[in-house]
């Protein structure tokens, strides 16, 4: 396995680092179920994980991939909703990890992308959302138009984040070509 090379196996790498069994996590995007299954896993049978997706698909197919793959079959909780209603599912100041793998399905649906305006609203929720010591990571694919917007969006909004109360680091492949996705790790103090 590579340990780096993209920004799905560099947020694997820190996950690893930080989650324990038992803690709760946070998949914004569930999409083909990769990261979900991925955290369901690391947080065990005593932890938790909240899926959100708007694309009831994309819930049926990591539901069946959940059933076959995963080590423990009872510890996601599937959201048929957008992330920018994630308040209404999951409080304040209890998630250990979050994850928003934005974009599209690869390979199934290209027409329905997570979107700049409702992308901010849901990672400012999904802050507030993280535990003191909580980590979010925010992967970014600026190679498609969308993407791209999201990406001017969140830029100058990381980087006036407060550092009083989050530190913020940023990852990107320089000498990769065509606008590379990037990552976004974010701490809560
Ligand atoms: N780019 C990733 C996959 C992203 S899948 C990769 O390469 O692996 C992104 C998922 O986000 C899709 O399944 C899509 O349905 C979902 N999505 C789009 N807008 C959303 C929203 N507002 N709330 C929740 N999920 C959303």
């Amino acid at each position: 396995m590579k340990h780096f090379g993209n920004v799905v196996n560099l947020f694997q790498h820190l996950t690893r680092s930080v989650i324990e069994e038992g803690m709760t996590a946070l998949d914004a995007t569930v999409g083909k179920g990769n990261d979900t299954l991925f955290l369901s896993n690391l947080v065990g049978k005593a932890g938790k994980v909240y899926a959100f997706d708007i694309q009831k698909e994309a819930i049926e197919l990591s539901k069946v991939k959940l059933q076959a793959e995963a080590l423990f079959s009872d510890n996601v909780t599937f959201i048929l909703d957008s992330h920018a209603n994630l308040s209404f599912y999951v409080r304040e100041a209890t998630v250990d990890v979050a994850v928003f793998n934005l974009g599209y399905l690869p390979s199934i649906n290209k027409r329905v992308t997570t979107s700049a305006e409702s992308t901010l609203i849901a990672i400012k929720q999904a802050m507030k959302a993280l535990k003191s010591g909580g980590v979010l990571f925010v992967l970014c694919y600026r190679g498609h138009e969308a993407g791209a917007e999201e990406y001017d969006v969140l830029k100058p909004f990381f980087e006036a984040v407060s550092q009083v109360y989050y530190d913020v680091f940023y990852s990107e492949f320089v000498n990769q070509k065509n606008n590379p996705p990037v990552m976004w790790v974010i701490e809560k103090k």
